[in-house]
Parts: structure tokens; sequence; C-alpha cells
């Protein structure tokens, strides 16, 4: 494709949710919660906007007449989520962070934060209106293609999930309502398919370099707006895989190209790839001021405060430069485990092994999915730093720790050199029948993880020739 010749125009709205807690009620940051416990209904009210007019894409909804069911659990919402309690004074953590991405993204920061009610027409927002506000703006992040121009970032509500549509209602659950999600977006200079996923995913570094972010699926989304030459803006909806980013901007090309007379609309992305239209674009009568919710002088003194993380692409680039294997520094930064936590006089790539590798494969043989704790590694690295224990011990303790079991180290020391050697000098005059296999069974049931593999099938084929 030539995207100049198309006219090609592209910006991204990436939505992330942060961990702790929501922004405005102490409810803990939960998306999906257990079993809902309360339940009530509202029916969408004809919302009109500061100037009088009433949105375009309010009148659509309007006209559907539905009723919203709502769905909440005690433990993840409070009188704020149900709209009967004006809100608490924002998260403190939640607004660092937001500062924190402002300054990853070189951008201008607001002097003071604003809360604003922008109108949510679907039913998301028990309130009808969502809580958000500018932070920063006219920044940029750097790409293979260029610096890309990042006009401004947002921290405002997550909106409630949709759980079901059924006739003339919808069901939503409360968890998610509330949690304080990161707004990024871009301008609509992304110059083509590939580079929107590149930008997509480079801002999905940023943010999780913050720490801060809540992981897995759903819990970043991207909005993609596209528009070919004489076409008007579409906006795609609702994006969380990454990998076929660029497929649905190139298949959107192609459907604005069969479909030239079109208005601008939103169009909700499908998990099978393709695109269907949702609602017209919302239009501008839909912010109102949030006068619950004093405004944050964002004072000199806050910014210097502020600690700006490293990214995690250069915390891996840090690793491989001092000798670790990629795909072991990828899986530290991704575990947000720092090695020098772990001061032994032992080989890095070996402890990074032992700290990444380890817990994965424990999980795959014996299907525990422990989460290893600092202490856990410390007791068997200190263990095996003092030669108290082999190297092949470590993952059988680890094991044992994530059962839960009693550990006797005694159980793991090593075996001395000589005695081995006799050993095995006698099992394999005693089953003289054996093939090497066999014999190799016997003396790695009786030494198995007190000494190292190696070396006992080099004994046992010394001794059976
Ligand atoms: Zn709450």
């Amino acid at each position: 494709m030539d995207y100049k010749k198309l006219g090609f125009k592209c910006g991204i709205e990436a939505h992330q949710q942060l961990e702790g807690n929501k922004l405005f009620c102490n409810c803990p940051s939960i998306v999906h919660d257990k079993d809902p416990d309360i339940f009530f209904e509202r029916k969408l009210m004809a919302v009109t906007g500061e100037m009088g007019k009433t949105d375009l894409a309010a009148k659509a909804e309007m006209k559907k007449n539905r009723i919203n069911k709502y769905e909440a659990c005690s433990s993840s919402s409070c009188l704020l989520e149900m709209d009967e309690e004006p809100p608490h004074s924002v998260n403190q953590n939640a607004l660092e962070t937001a500062l924190e991405v402002a300054m990853l993204m070189n951008m201008k920061i607001v002097d003071e934060v604003e809360f604003m009610r922008k109108i949510v027409v679907d039913g998301s927002n028990v309130s009808g209106f969502q809580r958000t506000a500018i932070i920063g703006m006219d920044g940029y992040i750097d790409t293979s293609k260029g610096k890309v121009i990042i006009e401004s970032l947002f921290l405002e509500e997550e909106a409630a999930q949709k759980i079901k549509e059924d006739g003339n209602s919808v069901s939503w659950r409360l968890d998610r309502l509330g949690v304080p999600l990161l707004e990024v977006q871009t301008d609509a200079n992304i110059k083509d398919a590939d580079h929107a996923k590149e930008v997509a995913s480079k801002i999905g570094m940023i943010l999780r370099s913050t720490g801060k972010v809540k992981r897995g699926i759903g819990t970043i989304r991207q909005d993609v707006n596209v528009s070919i030459k004489g076409h008007p803006r579409i906006e795609i909806k609702g994006f969380q895989e990454l990998k076929i980013l660029s497929e649905v901007v190139e298949t959107e090309i192609k459907r604005q190209q069969k479909n030239m007379g079109e208005d601008p609309h939103v169009r909700k992305f499908n998990s099978d790839g393709t695109t269907e239209f949702m609602r017209p674009m919302p239009g501008g009568a839909r912010m109102y001021p949030e006068t619950d919710v004093p405004s944050i002088k964002i004072t000199k003194s806050m910014i210097k405060a502020i600690k700006i993380p490293e990214l995690i692409s250069d915390r891996i680039l840090k690793y491989e430069k001092e000798g670790i294997n990629p795909d072991l520094a990828i899986g530290l930064v991704k575990n947000n485990i720092q090695l020098a936590d772990y001061n032994y006089r032992i080989d890095k790539n070996f402890l990074a092994h032992v700290l990444i590798e380890l817990p994965k494969e424990i999980k795959k043989r014996f299907g525990l999915d422990y989460k290893f704790q600092e202490k856990d590694f410390n007791f068997v690295l200190v263990a095996y730093e003092k030669k108290k224990i082999t190297k092949e011990a470590i993952i059988d303790i680890l094991t044992s720790i994530a059962k839960g079991e009693d550990i006797n180290l005694k159980k793991y020391a090593p075996v001395d050199d000589s005695k081995i050697d006799g050993e095995i000098k006698e099992i394999v005059e005693k089953n003289k029948n054996l093939s090497v296999g066999g014999i190799m069974g016997i003396v790695m049931g009786k030494y198995r993880g007190k000494v190292d593999g190696n070396k006992i099938s080099k004994l046992v084929n010394k001794y059976m020739n």
C-alpha cells in the first residue's frame, strides 16, 4: 500500500487500567470480583450538554429506550459506584503514576488538574458520565519512523463492564467502574499500519515501565482512528490484541475504499478481526465541569518529588550489557526482578535461570502455580553459595517450598566424590544384567538432587566398560 498516496491518517488512543484503588473511592482496583450481592436498575435519562445541545450519540442511545441492569460486589463497589454518594478526593497514587507517564512521554504538565464530566450514553457509567482530567499535553515518543506526537494524557474512571444484552435490557458489572484509567492520545500522523502497531506497543511498554499498571488481557485497550483521503475519520474501538493491529488497520483502509460516502462513526472490533458499525461519532457537547472534585494544583515540588521510572526497554538492554542472555533479561524485567537484590557469588546467568526459569518449570512439571518470594530464593541460594546443596537440588527444594513441605537441607548435602565413585562401582557389579539406563535409574534414584547428573553418567560408563 502506498500510504502517502492514500492520504492515510491514523492516531491511537490507548487506555490502561492502574493497580491499587479506584480513582475516587477506597474500593480496590479489582476488575473481576466474585459473586455479586448488589443489584439495581436504571433507565438512561436525556442529558443535555452545557451548550443546550443534546449529544447525537446520546439521542441514538435514547431511541433504544433501554433498561440498564447493574450488579456489583460489596467488596469492590461502594455507594459511589451506585452514584449515591459524591466522589472522595482523587487517588494520589494514580495521579502520581499519571505524572510519571507524562514525564516519560515528554509532555507539558498542566498547572492544575481539573476533573470534567464526560457524558457517557451507553449505560456503562451509572451516573451517565465519566470523570476525566487532562494531565499532560504536547509530548512525544521516539519510534523507528521518527517522533510521534502524544497530544494528551488523561486520568479518568474506567467504565462498568457489559456482561449481557437481552432484548431491551443491558446488564453491567460494576467491579471495573471507577478503576483509574490512563488515556494516551497520539496525533493523526502515524505513518502506516505497521507503524500503528509499533506506536501502540511502545506506549504499552512505557505505561508498564511505571510498574503500577494492571497486566493481562483487557487491562489495556486501544482505539484506532483511521481515514484515507476523501473519507471521514472512523474510530475502531476496543482493540486488545496488538499482534493483529496492523492487519486491522489494513482491512479498514480497504473497507473505506469501498464505502466512500460514509459518515464518521465508531466501529466495534470483533474478535475475528472484522469490525462492525457501533454508533455515530460522539459530538462536541459532551463535557462539563465536575464541581464535586476540587481542582488540584500541580506544584513544582510535586513534580520534583516524582521519580521517573527507568523504561523497560532500557532495563532489558542494561542486563544484556551485563552479559545476561536476552531471554533471561526480558524475563527478569517482565517479572520485575532486580538481579542486584540477589548478591551471591554465583554465575549471573545461572542466578537469572533460577529466578526465571525454575518457577516456570515447576509450574509446568507439577502444575504448581506458586508465587515464589524473595525469601524462598534466598533460602536456596544461600545454601547453594555455601555449598550445602548442589546445583541439582535447587529445583527440588523450590518444588518442596511450592508444595508447602518441610525441608531438611541435610537430605540435599553434596556427596563426597570418592564415596560416589565407590558406590557406583558396587551397584554396577551387583547388577551386571542391567543396561546403562537401568544402572543410571538406580544411581539417580539414590543421589537425585545431590550430585551432578553428568558426573554420575561418566562414572556409570566408566564401570560398565
Ligand atoms: Zn467504591
